[in-house]
Formats: structure tokens, sequence, C-alpha cells
């Protein structure tokens, strides 16, 4: 049985150049399609289980990366741009047309990953950005339809390819959530 997590890392994860100066994301429209220009690398690159990101067809895995949300420039056709839901957490700026989320951004100064914006690579017309190096959310798949039987190839195939499967976050993430928590919390006396 062959396990397949996303086009973008089915064949090998390509490593990125380390010195990546941003470049240009393009919906999957023919006619008009949506651009939105990224400066800089991306950060935290990771394929995510969860049933809140968007994955090209067939894909089990979203591949998702943030960038500082100054670093986003929505450059032509930002008509065709609509907010998948105003009430969730991520707001999720998706072009209308084919579907593709352009930029995930966050409003609640609040939150932890404010001042983040979070964005597919595989739309980069430019290779190079920095490659995943992790999966999130790996159970969350089963919510997708994935048969839980599936779960240990899958796992096994992410191990293979250097992206260590987690059933939340990454570690490194995780941590800067508690201690974002934990900041915002008034002392004890
Ligand atoms: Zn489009
Ligand atoms: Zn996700």
């Amino acid at each position: 049985m062959t396990v397949h997590i996303h086009p973008s890392v089915d064949s090998g994860v390509k490593q990125g150049t380390g010195n990546f100066a941003g470049g240009t994301l393009v919906c999957k429209c023919q006619d008009k399609p949506v651009k939105v220009g990224i400066k800089g690398d991306v950060a935290h690159n990771h394929a995510c289980g969860c049933t809140q990101c968007w994955k090209p067809e067939g894909a089990t895995f979203a591949v998702i990366a943030v960038v500082p949300r100054d670093n986003v420039t929505v450059l032509e056709n930002g008509d065709k741009l609509r907010v998948i839901d105003a009430s969730a957490t991520i707001q999720r700026h998706a072009c209308k047309v084919c579907g593709a989320h352009m930029y995930g951004r966050i409003e609640n100064k609040g939150h932890p990953f404010y001042g983040l914006d979070f964005i597919h690579p595989e739309l980069f017309t430019e290779g190079g950005s920095a490659a995943p190096g992790f999966a999130a959310f790996v159970s969350s798949v089963i919510e997708s339809g994935v048969e839980p039987s599936e779960l240990p190839a899958i796992r096994s195939r992410l191990k293979e390819l250097g992206l260590e499967p987690y059933d939340c976050l990454s570690p490194a993430l995780m941590d800067h959530i508690a201690a974002h928590v934990a900041k915002s919390r008034p002392k004890a006396a």
C-alpha cells in the first residue's frame, strides 16, 4: 500500500536553500489568479492533519508554515479573496473560485501566534523556501475520513520522510503556547 501524505513531500522532502528571499504565492486559477507576495523565508513549516487547513486534491495532510504578518501583501486579484469563517481563530483568506487558502491571519492580539500568518509554501512560484520539519495533528486525519487502522503506516511514512509525527503541535510550538499562557496569567502573591 502506498501512503500518500502530500504531493510536495511524497517523493521526498526537498530541503530549502537556507537563504530564501521570499516570493509570490499564486492560487490555482488559470484566469486572474490571486497573487500574494511574501517577504523572506517561512518558519515552522510542517505537514498538518487538522480538518481546517487547506489541502490540494487527494492529499491527506496540508503543508503549512508561518511568516510575520507584515511580510504578507496581496498583490493581484485580491477581490477574489473571502474569509472562510470570520469567527474562527485563524481567518483563512481563500480564493472564492479555486478554493486555495492564500493566508490565514489571527486578529486576536492575545493569541500566542498573533503577528504570524499561516501560508502554504506549495503555492510559491519560486522553489527554495524552508522545508517542512514535522507533522502536526496527525491523529486528526481520522476526522477527515482516514481509517484508524491506516495510522501506523502513515506515522511510519512521516518518520521515514523526516517529519516527526505529533498529535498536537511540535514541542517547540507547544512550549511557545505554554510560555504565552504563563506570562499572561497574574503572578501568584
Ligand atoms: Zn483561485
Ligand atoms: Zn492544520
